[in-house]
C-alpha cells in the first residue's frame, strides 16, 4: 500500500480527532485531539496504534481541543514530527493548551481521580516547534528519513473558527483534502471557507451536520432575527439573558453580533456581559486581525461596548439586578461553571431566558435544561437538587459547520475517486455515503474507522 490512512481516534461522532495520512513513505498526522466527553487517558487517541511508523509531521486543522488537546502527548511519542498549523492556530494553540492543563489542574484538587494528561512546564517545552504557516501558500512537507521533500501541503482558510484550515496534500501521485472542521457560509466575523481550485484524488471530510435536515433550511438571517426578538421578549418582561457559549469561537462570533443588534435597535439598549477565557480568546482575534480574512478588517471585539462580570459569586450584581445579556462558558453548562451557575437561579424565574446557541451533548447539564417539560422540576446533575423550571429555554441554530447540501457540492466540486467521511454520528456519516453514492456511484465512499486502515488514491 503506497498510499494509506489510518484513524487512531474516534470516527463515529465528535470525538479525539486523530488520522494517519502516509503518502509515498512519509506519515503524517492528521489533528491530535482529545475526546470532549471523557476524562484522563480514556480521552486521547491510541497513540499506540502508530507505535513501529515515523511520524513525519503533525498538521493540526483548527484549536478546538477535539482536533488539538492532545498534542502534547503526540509529541511525547514521536519527539522528532515537525508540527504545522496556520499562522492564527499557532498563536491560538499555547494558549488553549496552557488552558487546558489549568482546567485539568482544577479538576485534580476538586478531587477528581485522573492526573493531569500534561503539565504547563511540558507545554512549555514544545510550543516552540510549533510552525505558523501562511495560509494558501504552499510548502514542502519533509520525510525525516530521506530529507527528502516530494511532499507538498497548504493550508486554506476553513471558515468555522479563527485559524481553522483545510490541509491540501499533494504526493507525487495522490492528492488528498482534508476539511478539518468546515464552515462554506459566513459567520458573523468570520466569512465562508476557501476550498482548492484543482480536483483531488481523495477528500476526507468532517459529517458533523450529516443527519441534520434541518440546518441546510437555516437561513441565518432568520436564525438572528428569531434571536432578536426572543431577546427583545425577555428583556421587555424584566429579565435576563443567559447565553452560554463556547470560549473559541462562538463566544467571539455572538459578541459581534450582540454588539451589532443593539446597534441597529435590533435589541433593547441593555448592558451586554462577559468573563472568562472567552475574554482571552477575543484579544487573540483581536491580535491576528492583521493576517487572516475577516468580514469587516476594522472591527476590533476590544472596542465593543461589553461589560466584564464583576469578581466574586457570578450569581449576585449588578449583572442581575436590571435586564441584561449575560454571555459565559461553558457552552454545555459543565458543571461548576459561570453558565451552570448562573442557571441554577436564573431557571426558576419566570421572567429570564436561557438560549442555547451552539451543540450540547446529551450527558451535560445543558441538554437537561434543552429536553425538560414545562412545569417540570429538573436535575441538572444526578443526586443534584430539584430546580424548578419557570424561566423561558429557547435552542438557535448559529452553526459553524457546513450543512450537507454543502458537503455534497464540494465532492461535486472536487471530483474525488474516493471520499472518506469522519467527525459525525454514525447516521450523519450514512446519510452522505448514500447520497454520494446516489449522485456518482463512481466514487468510493469509505466510513473511517478507528484502528482499520484503508488503501487510498
Ligand atoms: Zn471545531
Ligand atoms: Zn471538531
Amino acid at each position: 500500500m503506497s498510499a494509506t490512512f489510518l484513524p487512531i481516534g474516534t470516527t463515529d461522532e465528535i470525538g479525539d480527532a486523530c488520522y494517519l495520512l502516509t503518502l509515498n513513505g512519509t506519515t503524517l498526522m492528521l489533528d491530535a485531539g482529545v475526546h470532549p466527553q471523557k476524562e484522563g487517558w480514556k480521552s486521547i487517541p491510541e497513540f499506540h496504534l502508530a507505535e513501529g511508523r515515523d511520524i513525519d509531521a503533525i498538521l493540526i486543522s483548527h484549536c478546538h481541543l477535539d482536533h488539538l488537546g492532545a498534542l502534547p502527548i503526540a509529541l511525547a511519542h514521536f519527539p522528532h514530527a515537525s508540527v504545522l498549523m496556520s499562522e492564527a492556530s499557532a498563536v491560538l494553540a499555547p494558549v488553549m493548551l496552557h488552558h487546558t492543563a489549568s482546567v485539568m489542574h482544577r479538576r485534580q484538587a476538586d478531587g477528581a481521580s485522573e492526573a493531569p494528561l500534561y503539565t504547563h512546564d511540558q507545554i512549555d517545552l514544545i510550543d516552540y516547534v510549533f510552525q505558523g504557516m501562511k495560509p494558501h501558500q504552499p510548502f514542502p512537507v519533509f520525510n525525516l528519513d530521506k530529507w527528502d521533500n516530494d511532499l507538498q501541503a497548504q493550508f486554506f482558510d476553513a471558515g468555522h473558527i479563527l485559524g481553522a484550515s483545510g490541509i491540501w496534500i499533494q504526493g507525487p501521485e495522490t492528492t488528498v483534502f482534508y476539511t478539518g472542521d468546515t464552515a462554506y457560509h459566513e459567520q458573523e466575523i468570520l466569512p465562508g471557507a476557501k476550498y482548492p481550485e484543482g480536483l483531488v484524488d481523495v477528500l476526507i471530510t468532517e459529517s458533523t451536520l450529516g443527519a441534520d435536515p434541518s440546518a441546510e433550511n437555516n437561513r441565518r438571517k432568520d436564525v438572528v432575527q428569531h434571536f432578536a426578538r426572543s431577546i427583545t421578549e425577555v428583556v421587555q418582561r424584566d429579565g435576563n439573558v443567559l447565553i452560554p457559549a463556547f470560549s473559541l469561537g462562538r463566544t467571539q462570533e455572538m459578541l459581534a453580533t450582540l454588539h451589532r443588534l443593539r446597534n441597529e435597535d435590533q435589541i433593547p439598549d441593555v448592558d451586554i456581559y462577559t468573563a472568562g477565557f472567552g475574554d482571552v480568546v477575543s484579544n487573540l482575534y483581536d491580535r491576528t486581525v492583521k493576517y487572516t480574512r475577516r468580514r469587516d478588517p476594522d472591527l476590533r471585539l476590544k472596542n465593543l461596548d461589553i461589560l466584564s462580570l464583576p469578581p466574586g459569586d457570578v450569581r449576585r450584581g449588578a449583572h442581575l439586578s436590571r435586564p441584561s445579556i449575560i454571555l459565559v462558558s461553558s457552552g454545555m453548562m459543565t458543571e461548576g461553571t459561570m453558565s451552570y451557575r448562573l442557571a441554577e437561579v436564573m431557571l426558576p424565574d419566570p421572567r429570564h431566558g436561557i438560549f442555547f446557541v451552539g451543540y450540547v451533548d446529551p450527558d451535560m447539564p445543558g441538554y437537561q435544561i434543552l429536553a425538560h417539560k414545562n412545569e417540570e422540576t429538573l436535575q441538572l446533575v444526578p443526586e443534584g437538587p430539584d430546580i424548578p423550571v419557570e424561566c423561558t429555554v429557547q435552542r438557535f441554530h448559529f452553526s459553524a459547520h457546513s450543512h450537507r447540501r454543502h458537503l455534497l457540492h464540494l465532492v461535486d466540486r472536487l471530483s474525488p475517486r474516493q471520499v472518506i467521511l469522519i467527525h459525525g454520528e454514525r447516521g450523519a456519516e450514512g446519510w452522505l455515503r448514500e447520497s454520494i453514492q446516489n449522485q456518482h456511484p463512481e466514487i468510493d465512499v469509505v466510513i473511517g474507522e478507528k484502528g482499520r486502515e484503508i488503501s487510498i488514491g
